[in-house]
């Protein structure tokens, strides 16, 4: 599409987010509710809605629902009600989901993102609720038939639905990925897109640059990374301002998207919209919740990645870069956390971290919690370092990759393989000689003026000492003796 085309609209967003809770067991019984279990096996008659039996509510997914409600800032409802929402699926035995309506769990509060200038966004939540999950329907397994595995069926969610606040692909690729890293540093989702636990359907519009009023939205399912979720956007907008640009309507209506043609598909219009005929559900008892439960949750709220990435922006001095990279992942920041109480060298930590460490697991395709060496290790390291012991590339090319298979101290294996570093004006001097003896023309040459030549003097001189001269202190020995 012709930028100026492109350029005459605006893209409007609001999206509809849903986390699997991590509880033992489902929402309304005790079957257990786990990923990948043997199909249809954690499936009692509560799951399956037979006649006669009762939902009983599982309190942790209200604990659940109020940490996730406490860390975007939202109200809490104190009186909970449930709602039955009806539809017929092949996948849903009861033949109902039981959900909320009218009472939210959580209303307000926000989620702040990164917009595409770098600017912080807030993006308003309408509403979370708690919900369950259907079933699953198999269509590859079997060549003829669609089968059913009811494991999932009953499993706790929590729908996070935003107001439509999001400009751009990006910005609602920003906001899935917010909303993943808080899941998981709240342990109350694994926030697996491919696995499903969750998922994400788009809302869509566009409209004229300038222009109050909204366009028609389309909804757009079937999305299993966040980056599909990105790719279904801005497919989406595409194809709206082309409908809009060539005369035509855009009708209200429920797409999917085909991640390997990387398109979407209309799959049903707003007249055939389901009519979900809620009413309160008549088998669970409305809820309250005292305040003494919500403050103890307070209390025991595990530190948030905003929090951690103020602290090292505003208490350490780290870059806003280094930050966003250290708290990403919620199990780098928890190493991180626990280096620094070994060593007060923020940014030599978080450097490690962001450097060798990351690559070593980028290579061997490891999580943090399986990285070999604690964090008193890697403290030696920066200590050795900071004394000036060893030079920080020494350190890096060499002891670190010993340190991972050897069990010695670091300073063991600096003296083992005999690289603690040699700063004693006598050595250096002989060493300065010894590079000036074998680089006669570039002595020459500097000696005429191109002062260029310091860095290749540095690099023979790093050669011939095995890299054991301290470099600030050779530096100026180097430059002291040229320029004699
Ligand atoms: P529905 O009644 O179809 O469920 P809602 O008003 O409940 O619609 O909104 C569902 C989601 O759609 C919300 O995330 C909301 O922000 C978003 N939304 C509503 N109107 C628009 C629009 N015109 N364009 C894009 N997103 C929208
Ligand atoms: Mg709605």
């Amino acid at each position: 599409m012709e930028k100026e085309v492109r350029d005459k609209y605006e893209a409007v967003i609001g999206l509809e987010v849903h986390a699997q809770m991590l509880t033992k067991t489902k929402a309304y019984s005790n079957d257990v509710n786990e990923y990948g279990a043997q199909v249809n096996t954690n499936i009692s008659a509560i799951t399956l809605g037979h006649p006669g039996t009762l939902p009983k509510m599982n309190s942790k997914t209200i604990d659940f629902a109020i940490r996730l409600g406490i860390a975007c800032g939202c109200t809490i409802a104190r009186e909970q009600h449930f709602a039955r929402k009806n539809y017929f699926y092949p996948d849903l035995p009861k033949g109902y989901q039981i959900t909320q309506d009218t009472t939210p769990i959580c209303t307000g509060g926000s989620i702040v993102i990164r917009t595409e200038e770098n600017q912080e966004k807030k993006i308003n939540i309408t509403r979370i609720h708690m919900e369950e999950d259907a079933g699953k329907s198999i269509h590859d397994v079997d060549v003829y038939d669609t089968l059913v595995d009811l494991n999932r069926a009953g499993t706790p969610l929590l729908e996070i639905v935003s107001e439509p606040e999001l400009r751009s692909s990006q910005e609602a690729y920003n906001y899935v990925s917010e909303i993943r890293k808080l899941v998981r540093y709240l342990d109350i989702c694994d926030g697996n897109m491919e696995e499903g636990s969750l998922r994400c359907d788009a809302n869509i519009s566009v409209r004229i640059k300038g222009q109050d009023a909204f366009g028609t939205k389309v909804e757009v399912k079937n999305m299993n990374s966040i980056r599909n979720v990105q790719r279904a956007i801005e497919f989406e907008i595409t194809r709206q301002i082309e409908v809009l640009e060539s005369g035509g309507k855009l009708s209200q209506e429920t797409r999917g998207f085909d991640a390997l043609k990387g398109i979407t598909i209309s799959m049903r219009s707003k007249e055939a919209a389901n009519d979900y005929r809620y009413f309160p559900e008549p088998d669970l008892q409305p809820l309250f919740i005292k305040q003494e439960q919500i403050d103890e949750i307070k209390m025991d709220m595990p530190t948030l990645p905003r929090a951690l990435f103020e602290k090292y922006t505003k208490e350490f001095g780290l870059s806003e870069y280094d930050a966003y990279n250290l708290t990403d992942n919620k199990g780098i920041a928890l190493y991180y956390e626990e280096l620094i109480r070994h060593t007060k060298n923020y940014k030599a930590a978080a450097n490690w971290i962001m450097g060798d460490i990351k690559s070593y697991l980028n290579e061997f395709g490891k999580e943090i919690d399986e990285f070999p060496l604690n964090t008193e290790r890697i403290a030696s390291l920066i200590k050795l370092i900071d004394e000036g012991k060893i030079s920080s590339s020494i350190a890096s090319q060499k002891i670190f990759p010993e340190m991972l298979i050897s069990d010695d101290p670091a300073l063991f294996i600096a003296e083992r393989l005999n690289l603690i570093q040699d700063s004693s004006e006598n050595t250096l001097k002989n060493f300065i000689l010894q590079v000036f003896e074998e680089n006669k023309t570039e002595v020459e040459r500097y000696k005429a003026g191109d002062k260029q030549l310091t860095g290749f003097f540095m690099g023979k001189l790093m050669k011939v000492s095995n890299g054991k001269a301290d470099p600030k202190i050779a530096n100026s020995l180097l430059q002291q003796m040229l320029n004699t």
